[in-house]
């Protein structure tokens, strides 16, 4: 029998049945620190990598298991947005200031700005906020669209934290391979267009792929629905909340 130094537990085993305390705990030393670093590393890393390549390829699978239980295997939805939100304002911020990217307007005359270039340049130079909007407010359109009968709010709202969450990766990817490498710029219209493609086939390929086990009638109909009600919903966001937000600062 060992006691548990965590919990005060009696218990024969490697771990604490109550607390999950090692039963065996080193003093702590430089060699015990690295080895603790080393650890949470290689396994954040491994349930991190396993989570977002899943979430790109077999979203569907990905997600039954998940919510099935199989939860272990997986970053948690929360902290897999956030911290690849996190990383996304970090990087596109760093890239700009590195670049020296602008958000030009094809404009002549040097008059002041009017309200819709103040919007569009407030879109531009704070991309994240809107489209973290636009991703949350998404399981309110699925939901009732295609996941009714068989999941919660909740359990819906999480597959869009990991959708979103993996949005933001692949816009990571776009800004590296566009900004760094192909110096093209980030916050030019051109790529707000790419990455609002982008977002409408990953957010069809996600639906798709998770809902089409679910013998949803008339499925189809229902996925395009859905994926364009997501869309419309997050045009109008990109184009009229800008302009709440610049009416509010003034
Ligand atoms: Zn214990």
């Amino acid at each position: 029998m060992i006691t548990c130094l965590n919990c005060g537990k009696l218990f024969i085993g490697n771990y604490c049945p109550n607390c999950g305390q090692k039963a065996e705990v080193e003093r702590l030393s430089v060699t015990v620190l690295l080895k603790e670093t080393a650890h949470f590393f290689s396994h954040f890393e491994k349930g991190f990598i396993h989570t977002a390549w899943d979430f790109i390829v077999r979203p569907g699978r990905a997600s039954i298991d998940f919510l099935k239980g199989k939860r272990k295997q997986y970053q948690k939805p929360v902290s897999y947005f956030l911290i690849l939100t996190g990383l996304y304002i970090l990087l596109h911020n760093f890239i700009i200031h590195r670049y020296n990217y602008h958000y030009s307007l094809f404009r002549e005359s040097k008059s002041p700005l009017n309200f819709q270039e103040q919007s569009n340049i407030t879109l531009r130079t704070h991309f994240t906020p809107f489209i973290v909007i636009v991703i949350l407010f998404s399981a309110v359109i699925i939901y009732p669209i295609l996941a009714r009968k068989r999941y919660n709010f909740v359990e819906i709202l999480a597959l869009c934290l990991y959708g979103g969450g993996t949005y933001f990766l692949i816009l990571i990817l776009s800004d590296i391979v566009l900004g760094a490498m192909f110096k093209v710029n980030v916050i030019s219209m051109d790529v707000f267009i790419w990455q609002t493609s982008v977002s409408s086939i990953y957010n069809l390929w996600f639906s798709y792929d998770i809902f089409k086990r679910s013998h949803i009638r008339l499925f189809w109909l229902r996925l395009i629905g859905a994926s364009l009600l997501v869309s419309l919903f997050g045009w109008l966001v990109m184009n009229y909340l800008p302009m709440v937000w610049v009416n509010l600062m003034d």
